[in-house]
């Protein structure tokens, strides 16, 4: 890795959980994908990682002190950046959950474009600036994660900071014609062309970007294309940004650690003991319309109409993670889901078989790696997502390598998991049961050589690949001289990803 200053990480969250019990504040660490990939590069570095540390209660001594004590145990420093009850709601809540979120997704009809909203979500991104000016060394590499966060290059420059200033988006970056419906467009991509690199999960989500700058802010900068980067270049100062393609990963050998490990190994046992003779079909999902539950379960109501034989011979277990449940069109989702689940059940059960078995919680992490371990299949539908993290723990998990992924299209995944998994289009119900039919009958020499291709893929792009990659572009002492990085699936693309 080049470049010897310290790393600033810059997202909504710290990561921690804030807890108060009896007046008094406890941080609980963080344990997702991205802290496990960033957290050795912080300690090795130096680093701070800057963020909402999730309540809007006043920053008392005892939440400043209680932050200030778990630096002690992550090897790095955090900094809190507070927001009050207004704030959360406008430029989290309405702005992040019900402009951009949808927006980004491809789904307009759930856009909430209130006027307010975009301005405290601007005054929201000027204080995480003012945040990272103040600790800002000269020579540290500032790495901003995510679509809360676009505006916060645009305010540190007129804050005339000149350090190097990256950006990656998590979520897709929706097509032009799309796009062009925030009513903030032209300032929000001018906002984003303020760092100096910014990372898109997909090639698809570069293009989309690419074109929406070179068509709505043509006097502002020109777009050129280049082994799969794209380099704009301001008209007025000649400044450069680089933009490319970097798909997250998650920690595989940590979940395959874990996956093999005897208190997961007993629980996956148990668990198939109650399906005897039957294979698991899984799906975990957050609750969001994004997710496409409604027309999975629709696509299992067919497979048990259309190949009677599969009744009391499969179990669909659908995992549905409560999410956002104060917004409308998330309690409306959460009552289809369960209409559907109590229609099918109604229909199809029969003494010792139910076919949909439906949790809706969040699972302790050896309950869902238990699942991930046993269940023969996994069902991730997406309608669009920007990776989908599911898809890859499961296979991280199928030690065995007994398992079949079904995969939809416009899932970010698809473009590294496309050859070995079985592709759908998410819209198309009878296209999915039959995709959940071919997996049901697969013969045991498939599967595994498809899951080996699967596990190959997770393992050498796992997270701590996708943090070196984008240090290594983001770093190097002249961005135009970022190395072109071969993709795993040579060339491969998928319909997804590429179109
Ligand atoms: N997950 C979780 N608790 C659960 C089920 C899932 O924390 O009960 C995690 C899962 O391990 C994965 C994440 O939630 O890391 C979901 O990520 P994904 O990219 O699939 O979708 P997102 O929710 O980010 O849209």
């Amino acid at each position: 890795m080049t470049g010897k200053g310290r790393l600033l990480i810059v997202s909504n969250r710290l990561p921690l959980m804030m807890e108060e019990r009896e007046g008094n504040w406890f941080a609980k660490p963080g344990a997702g994908g991205l802290v496990t990939a960033l957290a050795p590069v912080l300690r090795d570095r130096g680093g701070v990682w800057i963020g909402w540390p999730g309540t809007t209660e006043a920053p008392s001594v005892q939440l400043r002190q209680a932050i200030g004590r778990a630096v002690a145990d992550t090897g790095y420093d955090l900094v809190p950046v507070f927001l009050d009850a207004t704030e959360k709601h406008f430029y989290y809540r309405v702005f992040a959950n019900e402009v951009i979120w949808p927006l980004f997704h491809d789904m307009t009809s759930r856009c909430r474009f209130r006027p307010e909203a975009w301005d405290i979500y601007g005054r929201v991104n000027a204080r995480f600036a003012g945040a990272v000016g103040e600790h800002l060394q000269t020579d540290d590499f500032v790495w901003i994660h995510d679509y809360h966060l676009m505006q916060v290059a645009r305010h540190l420059r007129e804050a005339k900071v000149e350090q190097r200033l990256a950006f990656f988006l998590h979520i897709p970056f929706p097509p032009l014609d799309i796009f062009t419906k925030l009513p903030w467009r032209r300032q929000l991509l001018a906002d984003l062309l303020a760092f100096d690199l910014v990372g898109f999960q997909t090639q698809r989500d570069r293009r989309n970007f690419a074109r929406c700058v070179s068509v709505l802010l043509p006097d502002v900068a020109s777009v050129r294309t280049r082994g799969g980067y794209s380099i704009i270049q301001h008209r007025q100062d000649k400044r450069r940004v680089l933009i490319g393609v970097f798909p997250i990963g998650i920690d595989q050998a940590g979940f395959a650690r874990d996956a093999a490990a005897p208190p997961v190994a007993e629980r996956a046992w148990y668990l198939h003991e109650n399906y005897p003779e039957r294979q698991i079909v899984l799906g975990v999902d957050r609750l969001d319309y994004t997710k496409g539950v409604p027309e999975k379960l629709e696509a299992f109501r067919y497979l048990l109409q259309r190949w009677p034989q599969h009744n009391e011979n499969v179990t669909l277990v659908q995992v549905v993670v409560p999410s956002r449940w104060e917004i409308p069109h998330y309690e409306q989702l959460k009552q289809e889901i369960e209409r559907l689940v109590g229609e099918i059940n109604g229909e199809f059960s029969r003494p010792g078989w139910v076919p949909v078995h439906y949790h809706y919680r969040a699972l302790a992490r050896d309950e869902l790696l238990a699942y991930y371990r046993t269940a023969e299949i996994l069902i991730a539908s997406p309608w669009k997502d920007g990776m989908n993290l599911v898809a890859k723990e499961y296979c991280a998990c199928d030690i065995e390598e007994r398992g079949v992924l079904l995969l939809s299209e416009f899932a970010g995944a698809a473009a590294q998991l496309h050859r070995y998994a079985i592709m759908f289009n998410p819209h198309d119900i009878t296209g999915m049961a039959e995709a959940i039919h071919q997996a049901l009958d697969m013969p045991e020499d498939e599967r595994r050589r498809r899951m080996r291709g699967l596990r190959r893929n997770v393992r050498a792009q796992d997270v701590f690949w996708w943090v070196d990659r984008f240090l290594q572009v983001a770093l190097q002492r002249r961005l135009q001289d970022f190395p072109v990085i071969d993709e795993f699936v040579p060339g491969g693309s998928s319909l997804a990803a590429e179109t």
